[in-house]
């Protein structure tokens, strides 16, 4: 542990998952820590990211499986009560920054709230005061990417549209991520009328394209109007709301959200003065073990350079390794597992591993199935008739990699993450016996 002379042994800028979760079990080990927030504790997945999108998506979800339902034992659609809708979402997420805030002071340790500038290797300012730490980890996060366009006062970002109280009657929503997406679905289930713009031909690249297309006919059928390869020039006021001037002709619009990015928080917070090296668009520079260009400074979570997908997971993961680097339960390089990724629309899309593409590029290293999920019983009880899944196996036989489109896509990937991680072998699969019936069950069936 430290020495004396500081008065943490680890001080941690930012209380998201990238801290938080690494920072209890780092208490618990008798470190003493402090925590810097300038916002709510817990960060952005708890407050304006995961958590307060999926308690709104959870009445699309139902309401789509009450629409499939219709005339098989069903009768009597279902509406979205947006605010009602946005009520249940706060209730949900409200409590959570006191929660996380307690349950982290009864491990001993200190939140110090205020915006947060390195000062040297050991020192962070707060509201001007110093607080010093043998070690320091950033873990700052990412902020929403604005567009520079001549009215992007009028734009919203992704916070806004999960603090919208009241349903717009039409969106107009800029851009072909997964927030975008995500949003979109929400919106447009609950009735408004949504405008997709996507600055070129594709939406969300990461996924494979064949079902981001079956996605975005999804959207369309669901009343999504999608401009494809657009480009947004200027937002003008209106008396009856907002004109988005674009390349491919003017949309009007009574709310719009700008989805065109997130970058990491690597702004005014010292990294120049004190010699972190970073990189405005992809973060800050880090080794195998997750130190900075600085000695004693680490860094974790949406804020790091790194390969891996920017999620909740792989952030709870970096705070965890630092916890094991700093106990010196590890000096082994940060290694990641498998690491799944969905897009929670409807139907969802998720994957893991080796992506379809990549094994049809190499016939030599991997054989690949593709399920057509209409014809399961299962998914026919659920009338959840859309849906597919494309596995991809070694020449060994081993799972290296899924992808599947269905309502139940985030469920199914989940089912195989340990046959993939711990690379279990094709015969012992068979060892594992899932409750029947379920999603997991006619997962493992169709391997
Ligand atoms: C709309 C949305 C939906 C998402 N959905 C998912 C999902 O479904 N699944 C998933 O895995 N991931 C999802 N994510 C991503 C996920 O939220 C992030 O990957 C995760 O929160 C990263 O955690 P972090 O600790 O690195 O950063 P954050 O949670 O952003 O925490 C950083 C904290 O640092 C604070 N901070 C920044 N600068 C300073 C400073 N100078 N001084 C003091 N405090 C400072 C910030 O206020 C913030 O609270 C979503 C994100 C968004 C925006």
């Amino acid at each position: 542990m430290a020495e004396q002379k500081y008065q943490f042994d680890v001080l941690y800028l930012g209380s998201g998952h990238g801290a938080f979760n690494g920072a209890m079990p780092l208490a618990q080990a008798g470190f003493k820590l402090g925590m810097i927030e300038a916002d709510k504790i817990g960060g952005t997945c708890p407050n304006r990211g995961c958590n307060a999108k999926i308690s709104l998506d959870m009445p699309v979800k139902v309401k789509n499986e009450v629409d499939q339902m219709q005339g098989h034992g069903l009768t009597g659609t279902t509406t979205i009560d947006w605010k009602a809708n946005y009520e249940h979402e706060h209730e949900v997420i409200d409590a959570l920054p006191n929660a996380i805030g307690s349950g982290l002071e009864s491990l001993g340790i200190e939140l110090i709230h205020g915006k947060g500038t390195l000062v040297d290797e050991h020192t962070i300012a707060v509201n001007g005061q110093n607080y010093t730490a043998d070690k320091i980890v950033i873990a700052t996060g990412a902020h929403y990417h604005q567009l520079d366009i001549p009215g992007k006062e009028y734009l919203n970002n992704g916070t806004d549209f999960l603090n919208l109280a009241e349903q717009p009657d039409r969106m107009t929503i800029i851009g072909g991520g997964y927030i975008a997406i995500e949003f979109a679905t929400i919106a447009a289930t609950a009735g408004t009328k949504v405008t997709l713009m996507l600055h070129h031909e594709h939406a969300l690249k990461q996924f494979y394209q064949p079902f981001v297309e079956e996605l975005l006919k999804d959207l369309e059928a669901k009343g999504v109007t999608i401009m494809k390869n657009v480009t947004p020039s200027a937002v003008t006021k209106k008396a009856d709301g907002y004109e988005v001037e674009t390349d491919q002709g003017n949309v009007a619009s009574d709310w719009i959200l700008d989805a065109t990015g997130r970058l990491p928080n690597v702004e005014g917070i010292g990294l120049d003065e004190v010699g972190v090296e970073y990189d405005d668009h992809k973060g800050i520079a880090v080794n195998d073990h997750l130190q900075t260009s600085v000695d004693s400074i680490y860094a974790s979570g949406d804020v790091l350079d790194k390969e891996v997908g920017r999620l909740t997971p792989t952030a709870i993961y970096e705070g965890l390794y630092l916890t094991k680097l700093f106990t010196g339960q590890t000096t082994d390089p940060i290694d990641y597992p498998a690491v799944p990724s969905a897009v929670f629309a409807s139907p969802r899309i998720a994957q893991v591993g080796v992506t379809p593409d990549e094994a049809k590029a190499h016939p030599d290293q991997f054989d690949v199935k593709e399920v057509d999920l209409s014809e399961d019983w299962f998914r026919l009880a659920m009338r959840a008739n859309q849906g597919k899944t494309i596995t991809v196996f070694d020449k060994e036989g081993y799972l290296v990699g899924m992808t599947e489109i269905s309502s139940e896509a985030d469920n199914s990937i989940g089912s195989v993450l340990p046959f993939i991680e711990y690379h279990i072998d094709p015969e012992k699969m068979n060892d594992f016996i899932t409750l029947f019936p379920t999603i997991e069950s006619e997962t493992k069936h169709h391997l």
